[in-house]
């Protein structure tokens, strides 16, 4: 009870009280191969950020009761997933892939709806999880391990990928499938069973992708859903100690969290968490260009990206030049609602994001000093009035250590450093906590390559922005953006499987090794 009315109180402070309509439907957990509500029966709501009054659905407001119900349906379907083959586990995954496919038309006005991002953006979200479905499921014939030479005569040695058991998976909400299917869809081909918990904001995207996996024939017990809040359903997830992984993506603040719960109880833990990444644009670049890379890495998904160009550090020749550009661009951009085609930007997620952004805004205006060059309001008469909308918003002659230039925002605020020089623009670029994504504009080959090599970031673009990763390749970052492991490409199986070395003796007598040898080999 008292967590109902936390729940509540929670709800309220997201978004103004309003009456809920009688037709708004009830969805369920995924428990075992059965929707089920929560042990509580509590539920809370999915609200459209462009417009409160849009109900989307009630979801469970889950506990640990349900959780622990989640991780036993996963713990008794693990044997026979495990030992499915995997390029028969594949099957079913390229199955899934079809009804992706099938159903992307509505997965993407569902997703719009209830995460705030523009069509073309939601469509490419699902695409990302049916790219990466069909790229992951294809391992299900590879899942490579090696042999090697073993020290001895009449010996074998080789090495196996295995599954690592039981996974938890907690997610965010700006990337409501895509992220999700980085998590799955290995974890499956590689023969674990999960728990899933999305973020509270954007359920029904994760909702479709496992009714999806069920519709697919994933066996029950093998994809568990459980939904709620993360200092409940999330912190019951993280610390189940019968979930081996937990696989994270979020705030570098709840990474930190679910790190140390994982190292109290010696789960392994995957963290992909936030950044603050940036665009070096050179006095020899093409400044045209530059300008639509970074409206693009900047105002994309209304800024809400963990690798957008919350920072563009712009060498002084072309200084007036970029700026008064970007801001001419910036005022053109359409803010709305994301389903209308002629939107570019979105809302921002909930009234918590409202607020965090609109501080910041603050900060770099009263505090920080820098130049508001244009925006800084948030958006409330007619069209905007029940949604969560901020103006596209530019700060200039900001300086590297000043907080809007330190500080994820995750909103529509970009923030404009000058420079001198490469060595400056890389020593500024490198300058904050995160290490995501970072990007280049130059003509010249030397400097690209003399910048790809000198920035530590896990991701990093020549004459393109800061965001766009494709799913063949491995994506995360470096500092407090990760803890060194990658999803995506072939990578994420070093995640989701743990390696086994085998030694076969078929010499028929002792053979030792670990010691010096006396004898000499025959
Ligand atoms: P968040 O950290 O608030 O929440 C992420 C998830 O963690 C949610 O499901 C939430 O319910 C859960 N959670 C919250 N508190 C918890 C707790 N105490 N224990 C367990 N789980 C808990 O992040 P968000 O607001 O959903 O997402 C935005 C953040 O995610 C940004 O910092 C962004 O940079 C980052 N992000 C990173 C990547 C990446 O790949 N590096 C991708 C997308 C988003």
């Amino acid at each position: 009870m008292a967590q109902a009315k936390k729940a509540l109180a929670r709800n309220n402070s997201r978004r103004p009280a309003r009456t809920p309509r009688a037709s708004v439907k009830t969805y369920s957990n995924y428990i075992g191969g059965q929707w089920v509500p929560s042990e509580s029966g509590e539920v809370f709501e999915n609200v459209n950020p462009a417009d409160t009054d849009d109900v989307i659905g009630r979801f469970p407001l889950s506990t640990s009761d349900d959780v622990n119900a989640a991780v036993n349906a996963a713990q008794g379907a693990f044997d026979g997933w495990r030992n499915t083959p995997a390029p028969r586990r594949a099957e079913i995954l390229f199955r899934l892939g079809e009804i992706l496919i099938r159903n992307k038309e509505k997965y993407t006005a569902d997703m719009t709806r209830e995460m705030g991002k523009v069509l073309t953006e939601a469509g490419g979200d699902v695409q990302e999880a049916i790219d990466c479905t069909y790229y992951t499921a294809g391992e299900g014939r590879r899942l490579h391990g090696f042999t090697t030479p073993a020290e001895m005569p009449d010996k074998f040695a080789m090495c196996v990928r295995q599954p690592v058991g039981l996974c938890g998976l907690i997610t965010p909400w700006n990337f409501p499938m895509a992220i999700p299917s980085w998590k799955m869809i290995p974890a499956l081909v590689c023969g674990n069973t999960l728990v899933i918990k999305p973020a509270e904001d954007t359920p029904l995207s994760t909702y479709n992708l496992v009714r999806a996996c069920e519709e697919a024939g994933i066996p029950p017990g093998v994809v568990n859903m459980v939904t709620g809040y993360g200092e409940n359903a999330g912190a019951a997830v993280t610390n189940h100690p019968a979930l081996r992984l937990i696989s994270f993506t979020g705030s570098t603040e709840v990474g930190r969290i679910v790190a140390s719960a994982c190292a109290e109880r010696n789960a392994i833990c995957s963290l992909e968490m936030g950044g603050k990444n940036v665009i070096m644009v050179m006095d020899d670049a093409d400044v045209d260009l530059a300008i639509e890379g970074a409206l693009w890495g900047a105002f994309g998904t209304s800024g809400q990206r963990c690798t957008a160009s919350s920072r563009i550090v712009v060498h002084k020749k072309v200084y007036k030049q970029f700026v008064t550009k970007l801001v001419e661009n910036t005022k053109a951009l359409r803010v709305g609602n994301g389903a209308d085609p002629k939107t570019d930007v979105g809302p921002v997620i909930n009234n918590d994001a409202v607020e965090k952004i609109m501080g910041y805004i603050r900060i770099g205006r009263d505090e920080d000093g820098a130049k508001l060059a244009t925006g800084g309001k948030r958006l409330t008469r007619n069209d905007y009035a029940n949604g969560h909308f901020i103006e596209p918003t530019v700060f200039i002659d900001a300086a590297a250590d000043m907080r809007i230039s330190q500080e994820e925002i995750f909103g529509p605020v970009t923030t404009v450093i000058p420079t001198n020089s490469l060595e400056d623009a890389v020593q500024i670029a490198n300058g904050v906590r995160y290490g995501l994504s970072a990007a280049i504009y130059t003509q010249n080959v030397n400097r690209a390559f003399k910048a790809m090599n000198d920035m530590y970031t896990g991701i990093f673009y020549v004459n393109a922005s800061t965001i766009g990763a494709e799913v063949h390749l491995p994506f995360g970052g470096t500092k407090a953006t990760g803890n060194g492991h990658r999803e995506a490409g072939t990578q994420v199986l070093d995640i989701f499987s743990e390696w086994k070395s085998i030694y076969v003796d078929f010499s028929g007598k002792l053979q030792r090794a670990q010691i010096d040898q006396v004898e000499s080999p025959q």
